[in-house]
């Protein structure tokens, strides 16, 4: 990735922060967002002189002309574009709320649809996009239905833009099972666990016994990032621990 340039939106903490890192340590220049400063500042002084920090919020049009009117000032194209930020609602079908609709489908459809969109005049010639979407858009699980629902409409995007941006550039999407990340601790205590009981009991679900790891998910998005996958788009990664195959 030397002399490349990405972009990784939600790359303060989790699946984003792993792929930025492994992005940055193959050489890459990464530009990161998220919305809480903070959190996104230490992340790029983790990552070192190549990580440059823009707060962002994707479902915000206005942030993402100002964060592409930066890198567009900084007058490299880009090589990478990994749409990952997201987030998730728990409601069942009787439950679920016009908030909660509003709420996931902006981030995870609407933010990625802008994200891509308006990164495509600043794409270089053979870039590559990556979209994640999650092992829940293709199977049924109690009050996963919105989260689900947003995240087969980013996998169906994938395919689309895959389609009409080829063959300038290449689209693919990584469906992640599930993934240790403050996201998932957080969920387990919504659910009333602690960390460690929800990590045995989701991981007794998946074929190969555990949940699987942020960086696991980044060497899959490096893949697709660099030439090794130069003859793939359109296509969908399940790094899922077997979880959606066995
Ligand atoms: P996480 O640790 O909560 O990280 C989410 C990141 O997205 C944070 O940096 C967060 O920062 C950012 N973000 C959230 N809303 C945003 C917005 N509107 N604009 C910009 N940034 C935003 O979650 P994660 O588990 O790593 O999830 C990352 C992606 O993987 C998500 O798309 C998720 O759906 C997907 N995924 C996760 C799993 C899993 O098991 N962990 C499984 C399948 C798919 P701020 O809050 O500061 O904005």
């Amino acid at each position: 990735m030397d002399q490349r340039t990405a972009l990784v939106t939600g790359a303060s903490s989790g699946i984003g922060l792993a792929i930025a890192r492994r992005l940055t340590e193959d050489g890459a220049r990464v530009y990161l967002t998220g919305r809480r400063v903070p959190e996104l500042d230490a992340a790029a002084a983790q990552l070192g002189p190549n990580a440059i920090a823009v707060p962002c919020d994707v479902s915000e049009a206005a942030d993402l002309d100002r964060l592409f009117a930066i890198i567009r000032g900084d007058g490299r194209p880009l090589d990478v574009v990994v749409a990952n930020a997201g987030l998730g609602a728990a409601a069942r079908l009787q439950d679920a709320t016009e908030e909660q609709y509003a709420h996931v489908f902006d981030v995870n459809v609407k933010g990625t649809l802008l994200t891509v969109q308006k990164s495509v005049p600043l794409l270089a010639d053979g870039a590559s996009v990556i979209l994640i979407s999650s092992s829940t858009n293709r199977h049924g699980a109690e009050k996963m239905g919105l989260y689900a629902a947003s995240k087969a409409a980013v996998r169906s995007l994938g395919r689309t833009w895959a389609a009409e941006l080829a063959p300038r550039v290449r689209v693919n999407v990584i469906s992640p099972g599930p993934v240790v990340t403050p996201a998932t601790d957080a969920l387990a205590g919504r659910l009333g666990s602690t960390p460690e009981q929800f990590h045995e009991s989701v991981g007794a679900t998946v074929p190969l016994g555990r949940m699987g790891r942020p960086e696991e998910i980044a060497d899959v998005a490096a893949f697709l990032a660099g030439p090794g996958s130069s003859f793939v788009t359109g296509a969908e990664f399940d790094v899922d621990g077997g979880l959606n195959q066995v």
